[in-house]
């Protein structure tokens, strides 16, 4: 009696390729005794079951929670089922060779940090993979870093320069081995090796771990070749090759992220969370930024790896070459490490390095050695970074284990959208069906290297996908090099262009994330260019799909000298002084460190509307009031960090309250609700206050700042309805100021949204960009 058997068609879509997916499959197919065959397509993975079909329905029924633990299911889809004459064919269950099918969604796999099972094998003396810094299997390893076209399989990685040796062979083909089908699968007969090489290019004798361990030690600076590109390894307990280090990038103060040997250290360090350990164990091994523990004392010199705050950002090791510098092995007599400052193998805001011609061409002036190996990095993929914060935690880089990954939208896209991104910390993203696809961090494009880059994964992301642009979402501005390229992408591609506002853009990125394409968002950043031709920052925005209104903003402020004075915090109080009609009494000017010509030319300057760009930008307000405060040096370093500094004095206002004479007034003006920080400023430049209470200000600052975010949403929700607010924007990546706006907000009855998996700063910008040039092209119609 055969007439119960049956033979199912099922398409399974998700990230099911590179995660161990088919050899899971036929080792629950063979202990079930079913037939059949499984096959990668591109991005799906698509079976045939056989056999009785009781059997075949209990099986797909609990496939969902016996899938390695890497994969993760979109959707099951049944395309056919036809009863079975003959059970002649039970037990034989067959791993297919990948077929190339344009039509499937693709999901390119997101690099995977090392596993616990690997882990253990590297420092198994009796295993054959003892020390081998290129161990992976199935659960682990570098899949994106490493693939030159879909669907995933060795043949089309830059693996496929190592034929297996027989050993590594009969794992990949044993279905009970954790290696079976692992396509980054590697040993020390057959796999990449190291070498350490002196900047010359010289290659150093001995064993390459031993000497870049023993250099390290020596307060060397070593650039390691890891997964996605280069970093730049040093002993972080070190303050002189710390001070180093700082000097040769010419990076003077933004912080360092290091990474710790093992989570114990990391605990004795930091305050953690059970979700922040959560992140730093995972698969994508994550920067997590973590407060410093208030009964630290010893170790980690933390004014030089991070000056302006007390937050340090920590990460386990992610592979198994980085693993094997912090043990001492058998035969090496240096030490372990409990810590190692591992930073963006790049020169000041270039790309990290990915090849070892250009580490040892770009970087031969910051190494003192380069460990290097010879499996090459297709694509580039950083550290992703995560904040943990009072409301839980939240990305702020998207990139290892993370990108390629998709947002999912609550509602399908008509059509498919290539998605620039912004000017500073760049990602592009290609939207389709009901995802948007998210590349990994490109990063400031401020050198040729960074546009180049840019460039490529332009044209590569889009084909990874098989997706072909049908419209390309650029900023609004002009003269940014993303939207100049992805305007000759536009032209290429015969295309239609979609010019997105920058907060806009934040806004509706901020809203998909709790699936909505209506409400109202809070927009604050440092720049981003206006509908008006002003640059905004501060900005209340109403969305309806595909268009905003805008609600209400702080007032202007001219900037004598547009970008400069974005560095020049002291050029901003000129400029906020000039504004007020306000002189600068000569004590400030000192305390600010501004010389009295500069101070005449900058007043002349903002009166005659020389040079002088208005701004709304809340990011120049903290920029100011920083200064005011003494907390900003002359020059700023980095982005946010005048900024950065001020919330780490509030933070040491741990009394609330308000202080008299900060708050903000308002008014309204052509039916916008205007936030006038006139009265703050007075208070903070009139020469008789006292300069003893920095901290006191700074929080009472912030206070103000987030009464004004109350106000605005009252506002907004008065014109339209909306009780729902979204927080978004850089400024928000202030956790001190989130934390109460989200406490007044929730207060007044808003449902107050933040991000979570989309960065609030400018690398969540093109998931924005994607779905509001879908919609309004729809609008267009
Ligand atoms: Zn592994
Ligand atoms: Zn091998």
């Amino acid at each position: 009696m055969t007439a119960n058997w049956t033979r199912l068609t099922v398409d399974v879509s998700g990230v099911v390729q590179g995660v161990g997916f088919r050899p899971t499959i036929k080792r629950l197919a063979d202990e079930a005794g079913l037939g059949g065959w499984i096959q990668n397509r591109s991005g799906s993975v698509t079976m045939e079951l056989v056999g009785p079909s009781g059997r075949v329905r209990e099986f797909l029924h609990t496939l969902p929670r016996r899938i390695p633990p890497m994969a993760q299911l979109d959707q099951i889809v049944i395309r056919g089922e036809a009863s079975v004459d003959s059970p002649s064919v039970e037990g034989t269950f067959d791993i297919i060779e990948s077929a190339r099918n344009d039509e499937n969604r693709v999901v390119i796999p997101a690099d995977l940090a090392m596993c616990p099972d690997c882990r253990r094998e590297i420092l198994d003396p009796a295993n054959r993979r003892f020390g081998y810094p290129f161990t992976t299997c199935t659960n682990c390893g570098p899949r994106y870093t490493v693939v030159n076209s879909m669907p995933y399989d060795r043949v089309r990685t830059t693996l496929s320069a190592f034929p297996l040796c027989d050993e590594c062979t009969r794992e990949y083909e044993d279905p009970g081995d954790r290696r079976y089908h692992a396509e980054s699968v590697a040993c020390p007969v057959c796999g990449p090796k190291l070498r350490l090489v002196s900047p010359s290019g010289d290659v150093l004798g001995g064993d390459p771990l031993h000497g870049a361990r023993a250099a390290l030690a020596e307060g060397k600076i070593v650039a390691v070749r890891g997964i996605g590109g280069f970093l730049l390894a040093a002993d972080a307990t070190n303050v002189e090759v710390l001070a180093t280090l700082r000097e040769r990038k010419r990076r003077p103060a933004k912080p360092f992220a290091v990474m710790a040997r093992n989570l114990a250290v990391i605990r004795r360090t930091v305050r953690t969370t059970a979700s922040a350990e959560d992140l730093l164990r995972s698969a994508a091994a994550p920067i997590v930024i973590l407060p410093f523990r208030d009964d630290y004392a010893a170790g980690l010199p933390w004014e030089t790896i991070s000056p302006d705050t007390r937050n340090l950002g920590v990460m386990l090791p992610t592979s198994p070459l980085h693993a094997l510098l912090f043990e001492q092995l058998p035969g090496d007599p240096t030490p372990p490490f409990d810590w190692l400052v591992m930073t963006s193998g790049n020169r000041r805001s270039e790309p990290i390095c990915i090849s070892n011609d250009e580490a040892l061409e770009r970087l031969s002036d910051i190494a003192d050695l380069f460990l290097l190996h010879d499996r090459e990095i297709n694509l580039r993929c950083d550290d992703s970074v995560f904040m943990s914060g009072s409301g839980g935690t939240q990305v702020w880089r998207r990139a290892r284990g993370l990108a390629p990954g998709a947002i999912r939208l609550h509602r399908p896209l008509g059509r498919t959208v290539l998605a620039m991104g912004a000017e500073l910390k760049n990602a592009i993203a290609v939207g389709f069906e009901d995802r948007v696809v998210c590349s990994p961090h490109v990063g400031d494009l401020e050198t040729p290297e960074a546009v180049d880059a840019l460039a490529r994964l332009t044209r590569e992301l889009p084909l990874f996908l098989r997706r072909e642009p049908e419209v390309v979402a650029v900023d609004l501005h002009p003269d940014m090099h993303a939207t100049r390229i992805g305007e000759e992408r536009a032209k290429d591609l015969g295309v239609e262009i979609v010019r997105v506002q920058h907060h806009h853009a934040h806004a509706a990125a901020a809203l998909a994330e709790h699936g909505l394409d209506a409400g109202l968002a809070l927009v604050f950043d440092g720049t981003g260019y206006g509908t008006d031709g002003t640059t905004w920052g501060a900005e209340l925005l109403a969305l309806e799909p595909g268009r905003f209104t805008r609600l209400a903003t702080f007032a202007p402020v001219p900037l004598p000298g547009g970008d400069a004075a974005v560095f020049r915090p002291a050029r901003q109080v000129v400029g906020r002084a000039a504004a007020l009609g306000i002189a600068i009494h000569d004590e400030t000017r000192e305390r600010l460190g501004i010389a009295p010509l500069e101070l005449e030319t900058w007043t002349t300057q903002c009166r005659a509307g020389i040079n002088t760009p208005m701004t709304h930008a809340a990011g120049r307000l903290f920029d100011s009031v920083s200064a005011l405060l003494g907390l900003a040096p002359t020059m700023t370093t980095y982005e946010g960090q005048a900024a950065i500094q001020l919330e780490t004095a509030a933070r040491t206002w741990d009394h609330h309250g308000v202080l008299p004479g900060m708050a903000f007034g308002t008014r309204e003006s052509e039916g916008m609700l205007i936030v006038d920080w006139a009265d703050a400023i007075a208070c903070l430049l009139d020469p008789a206050r006292r300069h003893d209470d920095i901290a006191r200000c700074a929080y009472a600052f912030h206070r103000a700042v987030a009464e004004a975010c109350a106000k605005m949403a009252d506002f907004g929700r008065a014109k339209t309805g909306h009780a729902c607010v979204a927080l978004t924007g850089g400024v928000f990546m202030n956790d001190v100021l989130t934390r109460l706006a989200r406490t007044l907000l929730t207060r007044n009855g808003f449902l107050v949204l933040t991000h979570r998996d989309i960065p609030p700063n400018d690398g969540g910008i093109a998931v924005g960009q994607a779905i509001v040039a879908d919609s309004a092209a729809d609008l267009g119609r």
